[in-house]
C-alpha cells in the first residue's frame, strides 16, 4: 500500500478543481497547487487524501528520482518536457502515464498536463514509442490514427457488418485565444480539451491529435450515425462549463465534421479529407456544431477551387473594379470622402460582391495581389478628382486592409508605392482594418499601424463591436476612428439596447479622441438619432450606395439627394 510521507501542503487552500483533465500545477517542492478531479478519479484517492501529497509522491517509487532529476534540469531556458512514468494507484497497481510538462519561470510553477495510455506498463517495461505519441498533448499522432484507421479499413473489409465514423474535430477560434492569452495558455487549453474528448469517448475508440488545434475521433462498431451525434453532443456539453487556465475562466467550443464509413471509401485519406471538409462547413456556421459530411460538400470545394483559378484570372485580365461609397460629414451633411469598395466585373456573370469572393481571396492568399490592385487603384482615382474637380482636394479615400495583407511584410512599400505613383498625398489616405486582422500577431500590427500613421495615414477599426475582445486594443493600439458595424445601426431607432451601445462607443470614442462613423444608415431617423449622439461621420444607403468612379465623380460635383 502506498503512503504519503510529506507534511500537509502549505498550497493547499489555493486549489482550484478542473473537470475532466488529467492536470496539476505545483512547486520545485513539488507542492500541489492545483489538482483536477480526474486524478482524484484515476488514482482513487479523494482528494482530501491527494491535496495531503505532493508531485513526487504520486509516482511510482522507482520512477521517482529520474523524474526529480528531469525537473530540476527546467528553467526558462528549458521550459517544457514530456516523459512517461507510473502512478500508484490507491487500489494497487499502476497508470500509465505520459507528462507533459511547462515550467513558468516567473512563478516558478510547473504546469502538468497528463494523458492515461492505454498500453499496459508493467514496471519493468516503462516508456511508450513516442513516435507515435504527440508531444504536447500525449495524444496518438496523426501517424498513429492513420494506421488505426487503415487497419478498421481492413477489418471491415472483412466483415461487412462493420461500420465505424470519423469525426474532424477544430477549436474555434484557437488563434483568438492563444493571441490574446499567450501560447502557454494555448498549450494548456489543447490539453484540457484532448483529455476532456479522452474521457468522453469509449476507451476502445481513439482520439489523436492531427495538427494544431485540430484532432481526430475514430469510433469504430457504430450502429449509425446517430451515434456519433452522441458523442459529438456530449463533448459539447461539457464544453458548455468554462476551462480554468490558471486565473483565466475560458469558454470553448469545438467544431466537427463527421464522416461515416461506407463503400465509397477506399483509403483513410479520402474519409479524413471529407470529415475536414465537414469541419470547415460547422466552422462556416458559427462553430460549436457539428457537419455530416456529404457529397455536395465535396461539389462546393471543388466549386471553390474553380472560383480561386478564375479568381487568378480575373486579376491577370482586369476584371476587377474599384466602388466608391460616400462617407458623410453628419453635422453639415457634406461629403468627407469615400470607401473605396472591390468589385468583380464577371465577363458572363456580371458585377460579384465581395461577400463572395474576399473569403476565398484571403485563404489563397490572392487577396495580397488584389488589396495592391485596389490601394493604387483608388489612390490613383482619388488624386485624379483632387486635380481635376473644384472640390476634391479635402477628401479622403479609405482603402480596406485583410489580415493577410497586413501580415505580408510587403505592404508598408505597398502602400508608399501606392502613394508615390499617384502622387496622393498620405494624408487623404485612410486605412481600414478589423480586430480579427490583428489578432494573429498584435504587436506586430500595433507597430506597423504606428509606423502607417507616421507617414501621416489614418487608422479606421472597421466593423466594430463585432470582434473579439475590442477594448483590449482600444488603448494599445494607433486607432484614429471607431467604424461602428451597421449590425448596431439597423434597429437602432426602434431598439434601446442598439442606441445604448452605440451611444457608449461614442463616448468611449470621445475619451480617447477618436471619431466614429457609423455605417449602414439606411434611414433618415437613424441619421438623426446618430447626429443627435454626437457621432461624426455616416455611411451608408440613405446617402449612396456603392457606385463606379464616374457616377462618384458626378456626386462630387454635384452633391447628394438623400434616399429617404
Ligand atoms: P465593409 O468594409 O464593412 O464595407 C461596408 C459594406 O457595407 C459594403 O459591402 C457596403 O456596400 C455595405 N453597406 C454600406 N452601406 C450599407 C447600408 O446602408 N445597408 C447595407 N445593408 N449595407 C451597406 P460590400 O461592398 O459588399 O463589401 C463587403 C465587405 O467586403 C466589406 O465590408 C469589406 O470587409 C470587404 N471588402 C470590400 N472591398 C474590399 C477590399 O478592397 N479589400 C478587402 N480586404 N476587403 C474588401
Ligand atoms: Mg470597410
Ligand atoms: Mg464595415
Amino acid at each position: 500500500m502506498y503512503r504519503p510521507r510529506n507534511p500537509p501542503n502549505p498550497l493547499s487552500s489555493a486549489f482550484l478543481k478542473l473537470p475532466d483533465t488529467l492536470l496539476l500545477v505545483f512547486d520545485r517542492q513539488g507542492r500541489l497547487a492545483m489538482i483536477s478531479d480526474a486524478w482524484v478519479e484515476a488514482l482513487g484517492y479523494d482528494l482530501g487524501e491527494l491535496k495531503q501529497y505532493c508531485f513526487f509522491d504520486l509516482l511510482y517509487e522507482n520512477d521517482r528520482s529520474a523524474c526529480r532529476q528531469k525537473l530540476a534540469a527546467m528553467n526558462a531556458e528549458a521550459p517544457t518536457l514530456r516523459f512517461s512514468s507510473r502512478c500508484c494507484r490507491k487500489e494497487g497497481g499502476y497508470l500509465g502515464v505520459v507528462w507533459n510538462l511547462t515550467f513558468d519561470s516567473d512563478l516558478e510553477l510547473f504546469y502538468a498536463a497528463a494523458h492515461q495510455t492505454a498500453v499496459h506498463l508493467s514496471p519493468d517495461e516503462p516508456q511508450l514509442p513516442e513516435m507515435f505519441v504527440d508531444g504536447l498533448t500525449g495524444l496518438p499522432n496523426r501517424s498513429l490514427f492513420l494506421d488505426r484507421l487503415e487497419h478498421t479499413f481492413r477489418r471491415a473489409e472483412r466483415r461487412k457488418d462493420i461500420q465505424f465514423a470519423v469525426l474532424h474535430c477544430g477549436i474555434d477560434r484557437f488563434k483568438v485565444i492563444n493571441h490574446s492569452l499567450g501560447h502557454r495558455m494555448g498549450d494548456l487549453l489543447l490539453m484540457c480539451v484532448a483529455n476532456l474528448i479522452r474521457n468522453t469517448i469509449r476507451p476502445t475508440d481513439m482520439v489523436a491529435r492531427l495538427a494544431g488545434d485540430e484532432f481526430g475521433i475514430l469510433l469504430e462498431d457504430i450502429r449509425d450515425v446517430s451515434s456519433t451525434l452522441q458523442v459529438v453532443s456530449r463533448i459539447l456539453q461539457k464544453l458548455q462549463l468554462p476551462f480554468m487556465l490558471h486565473e483565466h475562466e475560458v469558454f470553448s467550443t469545438i467544431s466537427f465534421g463527421i464522416v461515416a464509413s461506407g463503400a465509397e471509401y477506399l483509403v483513410p485519406d479520402a474519409m479524413l479529407r471529407d470529415a475536414n471538409l465537414a469541419m470547415l462547413g460547422a466552422k462556416q456556421q458559427g462553430g460549436g456544431a457539428y457537419q455530416v459530411f456529404n457529397r455536395g460538400m465535396h461539389d462546393q470545394a471543388v466549386r471553390r477551387m474553380e472560383l480561386e483559378m478564375d479568381l487568378r484570372h480575373a486579376l491577370e485580365h482586369g476584371e476587377f473594379q474599384a466602388y466608391y461609397q460616400p462617407i458623410v460629414k453628419l453635422a453639415d451633411g457634406t461629403l468627407a470622402g469615400f470607401e473605396a469598395l472591390v468589385r468583380w466585373n464577371h465577363p458572363n456573370k456580371g458585377l460579384i460582391s465581395p461577400v463572395e469572393f474576399i473569403p476565398v481571396s484571403e485563404e489563397s492568399g490572392l487577396i495580397v495581389a488584389l488589396g495592391r490592385w485596389m490601394l493604387g487603384e483608388a489612390c490613383r482615382q482619388l488624386r485624379h478628382w483632387q486635380n481635376t474637380l473644384p472640390n476634391a482636394a479635402a477628401l479622403t479615400v479609405s482603402v480596406n486592409l485583410s489580415g493577410k495583407q497586413m501580415q505580408h511584410p510587403g505592404l508598408l512599400d505597398d502602400v508608399r508605392e501606392a502613394l508615390a505613383t499617384s502622387g496622393l498625398s498620405p494624408h487623404s489616405l485612410k486605412l481600414e482594418i478589423t480586430e480579427s486582422a490583428m489578432m494573429q500577431d498584435t504587436e506586430k500590427a500595433a507597430l506597423l499601424l504606428e509606423q502607417l500613421q507616421a507617414m501621416g495615414i489614418r487608422i479606421l477599426l472597421d466593423d466594430f463591436g463585432t470582434g473579439y475582445s475590442s477594448l483590449a486594443y482600444l488603448h494599445r493600439l494607433p486607432i484614429d476612428t471607431l467604424k461602428v458595424d451597421r449590425s448596431f445601426v439597423r434597429h437602432l431607432h426602434e431598439n434601446p439596447t442598439d442606441r445604448h451601445f452605440v451611444e457608449t462607443i461614442v463616448h468611449l470614442a470621445q475619451r480617447l479622441e477618436q471619431d466614429v462613423i457609423c455605417e449602414g444608415v439606411e434611414l433618415a431617423e437613424q441619421a438623426a438619432i446618430l447626429a443627435a449622439m454626437g457621432v461624426g461621420y455616416t455611411q451608408g444607403f440613405l446617402y449612396s450606395r456603392p457606385v463606379a468612379a464616374n457616377e462618384a465623380q458626378i456626386l462630387i460635383l454635384t452633391g447628394f439627394e438623400t434616399n429617404d
